[in-house]
């Protein structure tokens, strides 16, 4: 079957968050279940290094028609990979800049128009180059496929059949425009209404992308479920349990490739679960990485890589920050992204030197380092969709404290000590006493040497490959393949 991937973001391309990984590793896995995966993405300024040699135009001018004006848009063919085509939208004036969706502060004011234009270009440039049996979208920026789909392009011979599956990422981020936004971008007005994209006087496109699409998909199962809630669905819940029966949770996998302590190259050193002796030098380099030299070797260290987004829960955080300052542990925190975080993290750093450091930006290097050198790793997300950094934890022997929401709970299991059952340590409500206790658990637990390497070692032989969800997906696109056809 041949599937086209529309996404904003694909690693090594360009990448903001987990959605990144997720459209560059679930590819080359289908491809491995023999489809056919075409993945296109704009060209960002960051896309072009990737670029080698002479740029190749798949279709030099696509017209991209606005109320007043046309667009015109190439696309680059950036060759296969691991038998992936990718291919990249050209449109320098909206896409050629420093970042994806805005610089600090501030979205772009023109990323309807940015991701008005992507998506339409998609449809267009698949009319060229193979419409696929299954379009699968991703997110917000890449949610007006199905609508165009389904309403402009609803006539087209060549796009009809095409099926649609659309993939919830993060529910928070919904691309959320004027109603002139309509007009804009050539929908019929009769499209903005409280069944289809309007939502609160917003044009909203993820909404509109819930409503169109034939399958919605969510990265784990709980989430799925929490969703259609009040408190987690932003809004959304009402429209999402309507299409409760089209709803799934797949869980994301990682790339062990990347994300193995026995082969990762920014490591000091290797180690197994067998072997767990690497550990100790990857930990004395992570502190030597962040100034804390002086830890103290039975000093239990916490790491946190993360964005600084009020969804991470780290003002639970700062509401113990002084509590656990007093206790005999360690903290190193890599993350960006709200001033009042980066604040928050540089001041308890400042205040509390050779116990807690801080390091403000994005870096995957450190970020591995921290993997593998911390003893504890801390997600005390409010929501989390599924989380990519507990799981990568439990490979690297670094024993997760998570709260229990979304794919954090769908992967965790609190540790039993009678057992010796369990990977991490969990807290269910958002308080700042129950991550407090939490922590105070796996304090505890670090004490019993013999009790933790069992725990790191239960951690690590867990498996989240892609492989099982590839297959989950590639089902989902059967299904979608046959409701289109009969
Ligand atoms: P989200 O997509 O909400 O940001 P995920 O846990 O799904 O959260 O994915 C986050 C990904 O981004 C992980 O691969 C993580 O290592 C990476 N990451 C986040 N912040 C940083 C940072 N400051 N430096 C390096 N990597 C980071």
């Amino acid at each position: 079957m041949h599937i086209v991937f529309a996404a904003s973001e694909c690693v090594p391309f360009a990448k903001t968050g987990g959605l990144a990984d997720v459209v560059g590793a679930l590819p080359p896995h289908l491809v491995k279940l023999g489809h056919e995966v075409t993945v296109y993405l704009p060209l960002y300024a960051r896309v072009r290094p990737h670029i080698k040699g002479e740029w190749k135009y798949a279709a030099r001018s696509i017209t991209i028609p606005f109320t007043y004006y046309n667009r015109f848009v190439g696309v680059v063919d950036g060759g296969k990979r691991d038998g992936v085509q990718y291919y990249f939208v050209d449109c320098p004036e909206l896409f050629d800049r420093q970042e994806l969706y805005g610089i600090r502060g501030g979205d772009y004011p023109d990323n309807a128009e940015r991701f008005g234009l992507f998506c339409r270009a998609v449809l267009e440039a698949t009319k060229l180059l193979g419409v696929p049996q299954v379009f699968h979208v991703h997110d917000w920026q890449t949610a007006l496929i199905p609508i165009y789909l389904r309403t402009v392009y609803a006539a087209d011979p060549m796009l009809n059949h095409a099926g649609v599956v659309l993939t919830i990422h993060n529910a928070g981020y919904q691309g959320k425009f004027p109603p002139s936004t309509t007009e804009q971008l050539l929908f019929p007005w009769d499209l903005f209404t409280l069944d289809k994209v309007e939502q609160f006087n917003d044009f909203n496109f993820l909404k509109g992308g819930l409503v169109y699409s034939d399958v919605l998909t969510t990265v784990s199962r709980k989430y799925a479920e929490e969703i259609q809630t009040a408190e987690f669905g932003e809004r959304l819940d009402s429209v999402l349990r309507g299409r409760a029966a089209d709803l799934r949770g797949i869980l994301n996998g990682v790339d062990y490739a990347q994300w193995d302590p026995a082969t990762d190259g920014n490591l000091a050193a290797h180690y197994t679960p067998e072997n767990l002796a690497g550990k100790q030098e990857c930990r004395a380099d992570l502190l030597h990485a962040f100034g804390l030299e002086k830890v103290a070797a039975s000093t239990p260290v916490i790491g946190i890589v993360s964005r600084f987004a009020t969804q991470k829960g780290f003002d639970l955080v700062e509401q113990i920050a002084a509590k656990l300052s007093d206790r005999d542990v360690a903290v190193v925190a890599l993350g960006s992204g709200e001033p009042v975080y980066e604040k928050f993290f540089r001041d308890w750093a400042f205040w509390n030197k050779g116990n807690v450091a801080a390091q403000i930006r994005y870096d995957d290097a450190l970020a591995h380092k921290i993997e593998a050198g911390a003893d504890m790793f801390l997600m005390p997300s409010k929501y989390e969709p599924c989380g990519l950094n507990q799981i990568y934890s439990l490979k690297y022997g670094t024993v997760p404290v998570v709260r229990a929401t979304g794919g954090l709970d769908d992967t965790i299991e609190e540790w039993n000590a009678e057992q010796g059952t369990g990977t991490g340590f969990k807290f269910y409500g958002y308080e700042a006493a129950d991550l407090l206790a939490a922590i105070d658990r796996a304090l505890d637990a670090f004490q019993n040497k013999k009790a933790w390497k069992r725990l790191m070692r239960n951690g690590m032989a867990r498996n989240y490959s892609w492989e099982q969800p590839a297959r989950e997906y590639a089902a989902v696109y059967e299904e979608v393949a046959r409701r289109r056809v009969s």
